[in-house]
């Protein structure tokens, strides 16, 4: 059944309409999101304008919005932007959506950066939005981060993300894993790589289904791209260097096994806030 959008409404009769089709709890949030950005405005608003009448355009807006969220597309698309670490990041179907989880991958490589003023060499490898990048760019402003991804679409959205966010320390170069950074050495190698099962059912179910399939999936088992770069480490970076990489909860040993097969040393295995395996770095 079709509930019919209101024509004349305010925000509380648009919520009520966009819960026939977002029904639970998640979705109700999800339709308070897609409201306040369709009106331009922040959470707070809600609480004192929820019965101000809305003009009709924002309301069709809405309404196609709620459309599209409940037929799957994730919110991050249909809003074009996410937060990540302190920053407001544009997000497009050319990028992978920024996850929380992703966040241990920055807390753990601030762990291994000095804050003492002291110049660093940080590369993210397939940055995507440049969420990772950027967050340890603004963190540690001394630093000169490199952000990398394959493609040419994907790096103009990360480029926009820097300016968007202000933050100046971070360069850009287009190409594939270590041939994108050249001969160059760094202190710390960062990357939330595809790790993805190619044939793992996860990859037609919910958000990933509209995601960059060369951002999630890397071969038969999912360790294309971490066998890739394990491989190559030793080769950029500098003596006592680090390098942090994001993986599947059921990666944990096989990531270990390429990192120590790699040389690295410390090679250890943090978990999330699930307490599964999420990063592993050496
Ligand atoms: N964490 C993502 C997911 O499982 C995958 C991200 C990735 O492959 N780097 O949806």
């Amino acid at each position: 059944m079709s509930v019919p959008l209101p024509a004349t409404a305010c925000a509380a009769d648009l919520l009520a309409w966009a819960g026939h089709h977002l029904p639970t709890p998640e979705g109700r949030a999800e339709a308070r999101l897609l409201l306040l950005h369709v009106l331009g405005q922040a959470p707070a608003w809600l609480y004192s304008h929820d019965r101000d009448p809305l003009d009709e355009a924002s309301a069709r807006r809405f309404g196609e919005l709620v459309v599209r969220r409940a037929a799957g597309e994730p919110v991050a698309y249909l809003t074009g932007s996410r937060g990540f670490w302190t920053l407001d990041l544009a997000v497009t179907p050319a990028t992978l959506i920024p996850r929380p989880e992703t966040e241990l991958l920055v807390e753990q490589a601030l762990a291994r950066l000095p804050d003492d003023g002291r110049p660093l060499r940080i590369a993210d490898m397939g940055t995507g939005t440049g969420a990772i990048a950027l967050a340890l760019a603004a963190e540690r402003p001394q630093a000169m981060v490199l952000a990398t991804d394959l493609l040419g679409p994907t790096l103009a959205v990360a480029v926009g993300n820097a300016q968007r966010n202000g933050i100046a320390n971070v360069s850009f170069r287009r190409g594939s894993w270590y041939r994108a950074l050249g001969r160059d050495r760094f202190d710390l190698i960062v990357s939330n790589p595809p790790y993805i099962r190619a044939d793992d059912a996860h990859l037609g179910q919910g958000d990933v289904r509209f995601e960059p399939p060369p951002a999630l999936a890397s071969g038969e088992d999912g360790l294309d791209a971490i066998r890739l770069i394990a491989a190559g480490v030793n080769d950029h970076l500098v003596p006592g260097g680090w390098l942090l990489l994001e993986h599947g909860w059921h990666q944990g040993q096989e990531v270990r096994e390429l990192l120590a097969a790699a040389g690295l040393e410390a090679v250890q295995t943090v978990v999330d806030l699930e307490g599964r395996d999420r990063v592993s770095l050496g």
